[in-house]
């Protein structure tokens, strides 16, 4: 899809906030600091459609994206900071269950993990979690552009192990910096969209 009108729609933190276009919805999940706001600006290509490094603890937000009036990307609340409290982590979960369990418009699930390190317990939980749905989905390798080309067929095979990544699901390393990965990720947004 050749994006033309990209914009942020809203910010949804109780139940009764979600959009009620009806739009095909794709989700990103992932921790904070994984680079979620950085793919969405680069599948879209724009800079500053999401805010990079945008404001850490703000564990309940879900923010939606307009895309062309096509189908909305959604970027769930990040996890794994290192100062949130006991009620923040039980309402961040409240907040992704209560979406992925329930979102009739929901298509796929785009997990985000960085290259670079093994994929922690909370990438773990979320990943379970998230095949739970049953939805389709990827796994994208973020920040590729930060190892050397030799490596990255053991940081894949390390992520499609510690996350127990079934076969049919892809792996898809990626860079928001030169752009490896945006083609073929759009390709499988486009299937799962048109479907
Ligand atoms: P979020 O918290 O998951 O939304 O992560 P951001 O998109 O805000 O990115 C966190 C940091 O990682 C920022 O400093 C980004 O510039 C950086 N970053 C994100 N994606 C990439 C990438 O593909 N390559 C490199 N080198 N840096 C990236």
């Amino acid at each position: 899809m050749i994006v033309r009108d990209p914009r942020y729609e809203t910010t949804v933190v109780r139940l009764d906030q979600y959009p009620i276009a009806g739009y095909p919805e794709i989700a990103f999940a992932g921790r904070s600091n994984v680079g979620k706001s950085s793919i969405v600006n680069s599948l879209t290509n724009r800079k500053n459609l999401a805010k990079i490094g945008a404001t850490p603890g703000k564990t309940t937000e879900i923010i939606y994206f307009n895309i062309d009036d096509k189908l909305f990307f959604v970027d769930l609340p990040g996890y794994g900071f290192a100062s949130v409290s006991k009620s923040q982590q039980r309402s961040w979960g409240s907040i992704v269950e209560g979406y992925l369990g329930t979102r009739n418009e929901l298509k796929m699930i785009i997990m985000m993990v960085d290259i670079r390190h093994k994929p922690s317990n909370d990438d773990q939980m979320m990943y379970e979690w998230l095949k739970g749905t049953g939805l389709p989905h990827v796994v994208i390798a973020s920040k590729l552009d930060k190892i050397p080309r030799s490596q990255i067929k053991a940081r894949v095979d390390e992520i499609k192990k510690v996350l127990a990544v079934p076969e049919d699901v892809k792996v898809i390393p990626y860079s928001a910096i030169n752009k490896a990965g945006v083609e073929e990720l759009w390709q499988i947004i486009d299937e799962i969209v048109t479907i």
